[in-house]
C-alpha cells in the first residue's frame, strides 16, 4: 500500500460539503491506523467554483487532479434555488462532467450491497433482497451525455427542438466491457450487459462489441438484457445480478435504482477509474464520490447520510492506494455501525451525519 496519499478534495455543493467533512474525518483516522501520510489540496468545483471564479471547473483544478492519487468529490449541482448558467456543452455546463472527461475515468464502479441489518427497512420482501451484491459498471465519459451534436434550436416563435446524440465507438465499448469481465472474474463470474439494441443503433453496436469481448472470457457467463427489463429484474429478482455493464445514461438510472436495495441513495459509493488495476496495485487520478447529488431538500440539516462518501473513501484506499484489506476494514466498520443501530434518517434512524461518523471512526479504531 502507498505510504503517501496525494489527494485533491472537491467538496462541491449542498450536502456534498457536509458528507465530505465527515469523510475526511474517517480518512484522517484511516491514515493514522493504516500508517500513510495525507497530502491534501482542497479546491472548488461546480456551483461553488462558479460563485468564486465564474467557471465550473478551473484549468488548475484539472492539472492538480491529473497529478493526484485520487480525487474525492462530495456532490455537485444545485445547492438551493440559485440559477446557474446553462450551456449546451456538458464540459462547460458541469464541473464534474469536465473533470470526468479530462481524466478519462471511463469505468464507473458503483457497488450496491444489501446490508443484512437493513433488510426490514427496504421496500422489498426479505427473500427478494437478502444477499444482494451487485457491481454496476457505468460508462462515464461518452454516450448521450457527451456526444455531439446536441443543443436547443429555435423552430418558430412558439416552438423549439432539443436534441442529443446517443453514440459509442467500438473502442469505448470494448474498454468498458473488458473492465466488466475482469471485475466479474474477481466476483461471481457473471455479467449482464444492458442495452436497447432492439431500437437503438448505438445499442446494436454495444451488444455486438460486448459479445466479442465476452468471447475472450469463456469462464464468465454473459447475458444481454434490454435496459427496461433490467430495471424490472432489479426490482423482482435482484439476486440474479453480479456485474452489470451499461452505458452512461442507463448506468446513471440503474445505479440509483440499485440504491433502493442498499437502503438509500446515501449509502452508495463510486469509483470512476481510468483503468482497472490488478488486485493490490494502484491507478492514479481516479474520482471517488458518492452516487447521490446535492440533495437540496435536506441540505444544511446535518442529517445527510455520509456512508456513500465514506465507502467511496474505502474505494480510494483500495484502488488509489492499493490497500485492499484496509479498504475492507473501513467497509466493515460501516456495516457494524449500521448493525449496531446507529443510522441516519434515510435508513430508519435518528443519528446526525456526525454521530454515525463518530461511530464508524470508533469501529475502525477497534481494529
Ligand atoms: P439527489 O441525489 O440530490 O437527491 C435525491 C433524493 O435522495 C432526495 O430525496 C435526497 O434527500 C435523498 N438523498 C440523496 N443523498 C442523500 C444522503 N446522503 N442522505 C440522505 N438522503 C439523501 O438528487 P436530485 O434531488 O435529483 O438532484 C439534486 C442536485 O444534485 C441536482 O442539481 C443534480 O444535478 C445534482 N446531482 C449531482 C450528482 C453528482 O454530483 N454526482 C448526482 C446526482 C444529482
Amino acid at each position: 500500500m502507498k505510504k503517501t496519499a496525494n489527494i485533491l478534495v472537491l467538496p462541491g455543493d449542498g450536502i456534498g460539503q457536509e458528507v465530505m467533512r465527515q469523510g475526511l474525518r474517517v480518512l484522517t483516522k484511516a491514515s493514522e491506523i493504516f500508517q500513510f501520510d495525507l497530502s491534501i489540496e482542497e479546491d472548488l468545483i461546480h456551483g461553488s467554483a462558479w460563485k468564486k471564479f465564474g467557471t465550473f471547473c478551473r484549468d488548475e483544478t484539472v492539472e492538480i487532479a491529473k497529478n493526484s492519487d485520487g480525487v474525492l468529490v462530495g456532490a455537485v449541482g444545485q445547492a438551493g434555488n440559485e440559477n446557474l448558467p446553462h450551456s449546451s456543452d456538458p464540459e462547460e455546463n458541469d464541473g464534474l462532467m469536465r473533470l470526468r472527461k479530462e481524466l478519462d475515468v471511463f469505468a464507473g464502479l458503483r457497488p450496491a450491497i444489501v446490508n443484512d441489518a437493513l433488510l426490514d427497512e427496504l421496500p422489498y420482501r426479505r427473500e427478494v433482497s437478502n444477499g444482494v451484491d451487485i457491481m454496476v459498471l457505468r460508462e462515464m465519459c461518452g454516450g448521450v451525455m457527451f456526444a455531439k451534436p446536441r443543443g436547443i434550436e429555435v423552430l418558430s416563435t412558439t416552438e423549439k427542438r432539443g436534441y442529443d446524440t446517443a453514440a459509442y465507438t467500438t473502442f469505448e465499448i470494448k474498454r468498458l466491457a473488458k473492465v466488466g469481465f475482469l471485475l466479474a472474474g474477481r466476483r461471481k463470474k457473471r455479467v449482464v450487459s444492458v442495452d436497447k439494441s432492439n431500437v437503438m443503433e448505438s445499442g446494436f453496436l454495444w451488444r455486438e462489441v460486448v459479445q466479442s469481448v465476452g468471447d475472450e472470457f469463456p469462464d464468465i457467463e454473459l447475458e444481454h438484457m434490454y435496459a427496461d427489463n433490467c430495471s424490472y429484474q432489479l426490482a423482482v429478482n435482484p439476486s440474479q445480478f453480479d456485474v452489470i455493464i451499461s452505458n452512461n445514461l442507463f448506468g446513471d438510472i440503474i445505479s440509483d435504482q440499485a440504491g433502493s436495495l442498499a437502503g438509500s441513495l446515501g449509502m452508495l459509493p463510486s469509483a470512476s477509474l481510468p483503468c482497472l488495476p490488478n488486485i493490490g496495485e494502484t491507478c492514479t487520478a481516479g474520482i471517488y464520490e458518492p452516487v447521490h447529488g446535492t440533495a437540496p431538500d435536506i441540505s444544511g440539516k446535518n442529517i445527510a447520510n455520509p456512508v456513500g462518501m465514506i465507502l467511496s473513501i474505502a474505494l480510494f484506499i483500495e484502488y488509489g492506494l492499493g490497500g485492499v484489506e484496509e479498504s475492507a476494514i473501513v467497509a466493515k466498520a460501516v456495516e457494524s455501525t449500521i448493525a449496531n443501530g446507529i443510522r441516519t434518517k434515510d435508513i430508519g434512524g435518528q443519528a446526525s451525519s456526525e454521530t454515525i461518523t463518530d461511530a464508524i471512526i470508533s469501529e475502525i479504531s477497534c481494529v
